[in-house]
């Protein structure tokens, strides 16, 4: 059971928020819907949008952002603001603990303002509750006394922008989601996206990059800028101890090797993961809940930030009975795909129908 202990917070290829990232993230963020790569579809819809409401001078509808950590949705979310010409308020969903937290930002924002509420799924029902009538009517419904005599009054809020960002919109309350009016998926970035992004981080950063060395790392970055800019920065330690300090190919080859991230972007843990489901349950399917207990995981952190990379390369399959590794998975790892028990069991069970 040696290697299916892992150690999760820290892989480098984590697509969650480290200290590391801290550094220069604020440096590193683009400030316009122009700077911000790829998304194109999300950014035209938005582009039109801001335009309509700018036009009419009013605020934006509500936009909620779903996708994969790391892809950039609190970034889009400052981007909206600075393009509308409003300041942004940012929480999250477990940091609004009570109804009076949402009622005290609800109440301080100016005519006009996004509030950002990262996590967004993560809110209590009894917030939520809140959030209905603010997000619908700019209201804000207060009960007053208790029991018999109790009653409600409606305090009117300044016209708001809430942005949601979720990495999960199948967890959200339907009523939550219909408020809405706007819903943008966020993709995983194609490896050319990825490369404009590392040329641009490292021109901020003053660090030398080659075409063919930002594109090794765009193409190992599993599809997140985040990740992306993180293995900029380690390659970037690599190549000047160890080069002229250039990032050229070869440094970048040679570096990510020396980090155990493969060519395409997997890690020991992905790597392990899939063995996981090899060797204990023969290839799947394996449930996602019995993978996780297995491996010493959340389900929530497998599903979010392990599986999209590894389906969208085609190395994991879900099903209705659980999680399959492909055939491209098993030659990835170097094994051979059992051909013959799996799908002809399906081909005997059809001919006997
Ligand atoms: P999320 O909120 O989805 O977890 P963030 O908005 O915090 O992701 O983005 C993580 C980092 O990735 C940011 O620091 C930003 O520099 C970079 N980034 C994200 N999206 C883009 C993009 N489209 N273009 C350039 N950089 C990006």
């Amino acid at each position: 059971m040696e290697d299916t202990e892992f150690d999760f917070e820290s892989r480098i290829v984590s697509t969650d928020f480290s200290e590391e990232d801290a550094d220069n993230e604020n440096a590193l963020r683009p400030r316009t819907l122009d700077e911000y790569a790829g998304q194109e579809k999300s950014k035209e819809i938005l582009k039109i949008y801001i335009e309509a409401a700018r036009m009419r001078g009013e605020c934006l509808d509500h936009v909620l952002l779903y996708g994969p950590p790391g892809l950039g949705k609190t970034t889009l979310a400052a981007i909206i603001a600075s393009e509308m010409g409003v300041n942004i308020r940012i929480t999250s969903g477990p940091a609004i603990e009570k109804q009076g937290d949402l009622a005290a930002l609800l109440t301080n924002l100016a005519e006009g303002d996004v509030l950002f509420i990262d996590e967004i799924h993560r809110l209590s029902r009894s917030v939520e509750e809140i959030l209905y009538p603010a997000m619908e009517d700019f209201a804000l419904d207060i009960i007053i006394g208790k029991g018999p005599s109790a009653r409600s009054i409606r305090l009117p809020l300044p016209h708001f922008t809430l942005i949601g960002a979720t990495t999960r919109a199948g967890q959200m309350t339907t009523p939550l989601r219909d408020r809405f009016g706007v819903l943008l998926k966020l993709e995983l970035y194609s490896t050319e996206e990825l490369a404009a992004i590392v040329n641009r981080s490292a021109g901020i950063l003053n660090i030398a990059v080659t075409e063919e060395g930002a594109l090794e790392i765009a193409s190992r970055s599993r599809g997140t800028p985040r990740i992306a800019n993180r293995l900029l920065k380690r390659v970037r330690d690599y190549a000047q101890i160890r080069g002229n300090g250039t990032i050229t190919l070869e440094s970048a080859q040679a570096a990510l090797a020396m980090l155990e991230i493969d060519e395409l972007g997997l890690d020991n843990t992905d790597r392990a993961m899939l063995r996981t489901i090899i060797d204990f349950y023969g290839g799947g399917p394996v449930g996602l809940e019995t993978l996780a207990a297995t491996i010493g995981e959340e389900a929530i952190t497998l599903e979010d930030v392990y599986e999209p990379y590894l389906m969208r390369i085609g190395f994991l399959s879900r099903t209705p009975r659980g999680r399959c590794v492909t055939k491209l998975g098993y030659n990835h790892l170097g094994l051979r795909y059992p051909e013959e028990s799996r799908p002809t069991a399906q081909i005997n069970l059809e001919e006997t129908d």
